[in-house]
């Protein structure tokens, strides 16, 4: 079904993304301007929405606090679209929402992922490291492509998220990403960005808490001056991969997950 039928027979006349669909046209020729005959600078981003209470997120607040950098409250919905709409103006294809203990707030989860598919038809990964989700929780998520929308979890919540499979979407349990791969350095963020959840940028979702690797608010600057700056890092040295752990929730080993299942489907 086209995006445009699509929408007008979900929402109808209280299509609460009209102002977002009508500079949605303003934005893809910005992104054409952008880099002529280039998909552009980013290729993936990574929504890192723990709730409150968070410790990873309290560590990078208080980082963050010393570099004085606003604004540090949550973002509102429109916010996030905006980072949205700007990062798929910008060539990303693929954005994955790591959620932690809580419910991000301000966030519409699913008419976020909506709008990502219907209008950016971006795919979508959400990402469970610390809790499953319920039934009731995913109830929005009916709305989401069953073709573009993975539900990413750790192996120990695989058994409570199986109701997703039910509702027909694609369940991938992950037992600990390992980052082989990322020898003498992780080059993967040259096309992503992590964004928090006050609208920071991170170089990666494993760095949040090193504040080398805080490239600041996305609404203090222009994403695209942010992912093609030479002066902030783009790369994540092995050793502090090994340190770190996990890789698990990164978007462009998610979508390769993604891709295997499809090949593993047809
Ligand atoms: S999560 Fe790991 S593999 Fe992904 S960009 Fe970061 S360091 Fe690289």
């Amino acid at each position: 079904m086209g995006t445009s039928k699509r929408w007008g027979s979900v929402y109808g006349k209280d299509n609460p993304f009209s102002l977002q669909q009508s500079v949605l046209q303003g934005l893809r020729a910005c992104a054409k301007a952008h880099k002529p005959g280039d998909n552009g600078p980013v290729k993936f981003i990574w929504f890192c929405l723990c709730g409150e209470g968070c410790a990873c997120c309290a560590d990078a607040a208080r980082q963050r606090d010393a570099s004085n950098s606003a604004p540090k409250r949550p973002l509102a919905f429109e916010e996030w679209l905006a980072i949205l709409d700007e990062s798929a103006g910008l060539g990303a294809t693929a954005a994955v929402l790591s959620i932690g203990d809580g419910w991000p707030s301000g966030l519409k989860l699913w008419e976020f992922c909506d709008w990502a598919e219907s209008a950016h038809g971006m795919s979508m990964g959400i990402h469970l490291a610390k809790r499953a989700l319920t039934e009731h929780e995913c109830a929005g998520a009916d709305v989401l492509s069953r073709c573009k929308t993975c539900f990413f979890v750790d192996e120990g919540l695989s058994d409570a998220m199986r109701f997703v499979e039910e509702m027909g979407f694609r369940l991938v349990s992950l037992s600990y990403e390992k980052n082989a791969h990322v020898t003498p350095e992780c080059t993967l963020p040259q096309a992503m960005t992590c964004v928090g959840s006050d609208g920071h940028l991170y170089t990666c979702g494993i760095v949040m808490q090193e504040p080398q690797y805080n490239l600041g608010n996305f609404f203090d600057k222009k994403l695209a001056a942010v992912m093609t700056d030479p002066g902030i890092p783009h790369t994540v040295p092995e050793d502090i991969c090994k340190t770190h752990g996990k890789c698990d929730g990164c978007p462009p080993l998610m979508t390769k997950h993604f891709e295997d299942s499809d090949e593993a489907a047809s």
